[in-house]
């Protein structure tokens, strides 16, 4: 794929598509086609998730409206109370907890949901944004049922600024109005494959989802770019060795959905056939250091670290869990690898209406694709594929710790 091309479909598909909606089905949509113009049939694969419609939600300070966003799923109704800033998770900073509204800082992360909910908080408010940007605006966010297990209590996200004046400014009485449809919805997987001389699979994944407010040029629609030039360059070969696998994954921003629901939604033996993950989450961008994360054995980390000497590609390699699609198909004991170009959070940040085309770079996309289509083309003519089809022990315990399974000891 040429950075024309590359260019092109940056700009044509940068527009907000999250889990769920009719837009990410256009991007679906248009994935497919795509694939059936370089020859390989796609196929839109629904399932299902949570979606609501939000009616009304208000948030008051002292009896004065501030602006917000309602947490989808969070359950509707009203809640006043005392407001309480939990800046610490310390069990004492906890304990203050009770029959309170409870703001607490960055993502509405399980544990600390658990935390709150076990100390008896009766609504939450998070915030985003940032407090040295001009805009105010306020993501979309979602009260994920695997984070809530049934248990919902009201909650709201304001912006940054908001927040610091709330705080700043003493003691308050904090109310919650939330009106909502709760129900089920459907997100999509595109699928394509290239049939090789062997049953056994190497699959590609990207998310094609972006969050709320982004347009999601960088995370990710560099990467499902990424793989349909992936597939356009296997395509226009002779059959290869292995069976080649893309998966544009949706839903992946509330939670690595589409990746869930592929790999809990697959047989026994067709997952046996799966021999590596290969998995794109933000390349191209013009700023940022390119990295892979490897949920493998870690003599695969070595392995890229040579090819990329031999290839002349910088690299950094570290075997761990990224948190991306590539995730879910290792906790199947998949050997899976992310590749990523990390940029500075001060030259391109995500999940804002920051991630737009900008940031981007097709010349540094193409030489990006171009390293990771010599790999992937390396791994396929393995005669046989090196890398062990097990997850090593240190790797599972990361696993554990991202699905929250265990909770890891600071
Ligand atoms: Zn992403």
């Amino acid at each position: 794929m040429n950075a024309k091309t590359i260019d092109k479909l940056l700009n044509e598909l940068s527009f907000t598509r999250t889990g769920g909606s009719p837009e990410e089905l256009k991007c679906a949509e248009m994935i497919a086609q795509m694939c059936r113009e370089y020859g390989v049939e796609a196929e839109i694969v629904p399932f299902k998730v949570d979606k609501s419609e939000m009616k009304r939600a208000e948030f008051y300070i002292d009896g004065k409206p501030i602006a917000c966003r309602g947490y989808l799923m969070c359950g509707s109704g009203d809640i006043e109370a005392p407001l309480y800033y939990l800046a610490n998770t310390d069990p004492c900073s906890l304990s203050e907890c009770r029959g309170k509204i409870v703001m607490i800082d960055g993502y509405l992360g399980y544990w600390v949901y658990h935390d709150i909910l076990d100390n008896g908080a009766v609504g939450f408010v998070t915030y985003d944004g940032d407090a040295n940007y001009a805009d105010r605006d306020i993501d979309r966010r979602e009260l994920r049922s695997y984070v809530s297990q049934g248990k919902k209590i009201l909650g709201v996200n304001i912006n940054a600024k908001d927040a610091i004046d709330i705080i700043n400014s003493g003691e308050h009485v904090a109310k919650i109005v939330i009106e909502q449809d709760e129900g089920e919805g459907e997100s999509r997987n595109v699928i394509a494959e290239i049939p090789g001389q062997s049953e056994e699979v190497i699959v590609f994944t990207a998310h094609y989802d972006s969050t709320f407010l982004s347009s999601g040029a960088y995370d990710n629609l560099s990467g499902s770019i990424g793989i349909l030039a992936a597939l356009e360059y296997f395509a226009g070969r002779e059959k290869p060795h292995y069976t080649l696998r893309f998966i544009w994954c949706g839903s992946e921003e509330r939670g690595l959905l589409g990746s869930k629901a592929y790999t809990e939604a697959l047989a026994e033996d067709e997952l046996k056939k799966i021999i590596l993950n290969i998995n794109l989450d933000m390349i191209g961008s013009i700023m940022g250091r390119f990295i892979a994360c490897c949920s493998s054995e870690i003599k695969l980390c070595h392995y890229i670290e040579y090819f990329a000497q031999e290839y002349g590609f910088g690299i950094k390699v570290a075997q761990d869990v990224y948190s991306s699609d590539s995730t879910p198909f290792a906790d199947k004991g998949v050997p899976s690898l992310s590749f990523a170009r990390l940029a500075p959070h001060n030259t391109a940040t995500i999940h804002n209406s920051y991630d737009t085309v900008r940031v981007m770079s097709a010349e540094q996309m193409k030489r990006d694709i171009d390293f990771i289509n010599a790999f992937a083309e390396r791994m396929d003519a393995a005669k046989k594929m090196p890398v062990a089809r097990e997850i090593p022990d240190e790797v599972k315990k990361k696993l554990d710790y991202y699905l929250f399974r265990e909770r890891e000891k600071k």
